[in-house]
């Protein structure tokens, strides 16, 4: 991933722009783990949705496996954009559509991008993700609500693995959840990430665990990069 001078500025009325991403530049390298942190409001979220293109960006480039992602594309191009692009969000109590069995949320994005499948062959491809998640078959035919904050990521993370991205950015994927269950999660993303060789954006608004996780980090402050460095030498300066 190749981010260069990126823009992302919210018009708010007539007379005032938010200037959230304000000319940012970085790359990813295949296969590695990039932590972005920041107090917040500073831009974070703006940058992985308008990499994933959530949003539109206001200017700059962004290049993913050396292609041109931008909204304004021929529909086609763009459905294989957002198959190769998945997100996985901070709140797994609002981003689970609660009317949808884990079954239908897991398999939505294989309905759309992989129409080939079956309706069995999808609820194997369910299953097996249920598994690598740390769930079982067993909770496919549930609801959202019948799970615990833990659970419910890990459904979050089965769903964005189903249409095998290469890239996917997890916007502050533990903030929402108990202390006790934080680890286990990021241990679990941090194992998909390796066994996927996944390329990562990793959004966290504190150090603790994003070290832990990424290979370097970037750190922003009012819409901008203002540190980007090897996790391990952050502190020896
Ligand atoms: P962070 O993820 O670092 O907390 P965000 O990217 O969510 O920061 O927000 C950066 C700034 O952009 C904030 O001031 C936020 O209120 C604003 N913002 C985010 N999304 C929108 C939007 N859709 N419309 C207007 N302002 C937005
Ligand atoms: P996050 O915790 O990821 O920063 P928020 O709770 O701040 O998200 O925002 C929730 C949603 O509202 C997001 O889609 C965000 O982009 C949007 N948003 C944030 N700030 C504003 C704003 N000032 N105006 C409009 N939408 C906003």
């Amino acid at each position: 991933l190749v981010v260069t001078e990126l823009k992302k500025h919210f018009k708010l009325n007539k007379n005032s722009t938010l200037k959230a991403v304000d000319g940012i530049s970085f790359t990813i390298k295949r296969g590695e783990t990039l932590g972005l942190v920041g107090e917040s409001g500073c831009g974070k979220s703006t940058v992985g949705r308008t990499i994933t293109q959530i949003y539109e960006p206001s200017s700059g480039q962004i290049l993913f496996a050396n292609e041109v992602v931008h909204s304004k594309r021929g529909k086609q191009e763009q459905k294989k954009k957002k198959r190769n692009m998945q997100m996985i969000f901070q709140d797994p109590y609002s981003s689970l559509n609660p009317r949808m069995t884990v079954m239908e949320i897991i398999s939505e994005g294989l309905v759309i991008h992989s129409a080939e499948l079956s309706l069995k062959e999808r609820e194997v491809k369910v299953n097996e993700l249920l598994e690598l998640v740390g769930l079982n078959k067993k909770h496919s035919q549930r609801y959202p609500h019948e799970f615990s904050g833990g659970q419910r990521q890990r459904i979050g993370i089965a769903r964005a693995l189903a249409v095998e991205p290469e890239f996917i950015v997890a916007d502050e994927p533990i903030a929402a959840l108990d202390v006790s269950i934080q680890a286990q999660i990021v241990n679990l993303l941090k194992k998909l990430q390796k066994e996927k060789e996944l390329t990562f954006l990793f959004i966290a608004h504190d150090l603790s665990m994003v070290k832990y996780i990424s290979d370097r980090i970037a750190v922003m402050y009012l819409g901008k990069i203002v540190e980007l460095t090897k996790s391990e030498t952050l502190y020896e300066k």
